[in-house]
């Protein structure tokens, strides 16, 4: 069996004292709900305070990215020690980060390597364009994200790492894939290549979570997949309403 779980991505939104008032408000309501992983992945700047409110909660924390050196003369990034101090996940490759920052196959893999190897839980996002959605290469791309972002490990955990399937047409869009859509990605394409590369007990065990225009009205469709396992959630994510709506629907 594989718990579900629900990951807030706030992206670059949310002051210190905002996201203080953000959680002061999820909390309430998130804490009741059972059955159901739950992770909130602020901005850099408010990983303290936010960490601080989470503290005696069941409600994880998650950095948005890293880097892959330890320490060193890098101004301006992180650490994935830093945000191992910190937090218990790491968002990493999102498809905001390949697109605007110029991040590779080659540098997600660096970076899973080293969020494992600082004890932090990566969660690995792969995804297929629009023109890649049209030119029928959804597959071939995503198998090639997941062969490349995890080359070069040796997983046996199940629960060492998440996948989340992001099409990159369905992010901010309003337009989610299709629950069915997005299941048989998950149960042709992803599974199959994680059991291809670490065996199909590992390729059973690991949470594949859905991303891509998530809400409340459509987070039970995807959550009812059995191939799905939560899901990654951006916009609505900001939400208190929306938010604890969508983790309800992946809990009990
Ligand atoms: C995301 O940022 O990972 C995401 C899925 O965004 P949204 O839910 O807004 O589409």
């Amino acid at each position: 069996m594989r718990e579900p779980l629900v990951a807030g991505n706030w992206k670059m939104y949310k002051s210190v004292a905002e996201a203080r008032h953000l959680v002061s408000e999820l909390v309430p309501g998130m804490q009741s709900i059972e059955g159901v992983g739950k992770v909130l992945c602020p901005p850099f700047t408010a990983l303290l305070a936010v960490r601080a409110l989470l503290e005696g909660t069941d409600i994880a924390i998650g950095a948005q990215n890293i880097y892959w050196e330890a320490s060193g003369a890098y101004t301006g990034e992180i650490s994935p020690a830093m945000v191992a101090e910190l937090c218990q996940y790491v968002i990493i490759g999102h498809s905001e980060r390949r697109a605007y920052f110029g991040e590779t196959n080659t540098s997600v893999n660096r970076k899973v390597h080293a969020a494992l190897s600082h004890g932090l839980i990566p969660i690995l996002c792969v995804g297929e364009t629009l023109e890649e959605n049209d030119g029928n290469r959804t597959a071939e791309v995503v198998s090639n994200q997941l062969q490349e972002g995890l080359a070069r490990l040796d997983l046996e955990d199940g629960n060492a790492i998440i996948i989340a399937y992001e099409p990159v047409w369905a992010i901010g869009t309003g337009k989610a894939a299709t629950a069915e859509g997005a299941n048989s990605v998950v149960a042709d394409v992803i599974r199959p290549t994680l059991a291809e590369a670490f065996g199909e007990t590992f390729s059973a065990l690991v949470r594949v979570l859905y991303g891509g225009s998530v809400k409340s009205d459509n987070a039970k469709e995807f959550f009812a997949q059995p191939d799905i396992d939560g899901a990654l959630v951006g916009g609505a994510s900001l939400t208190v309403d929306e938010f604890t709506a969508i983790v309800h629907a992946a809990g009990s």
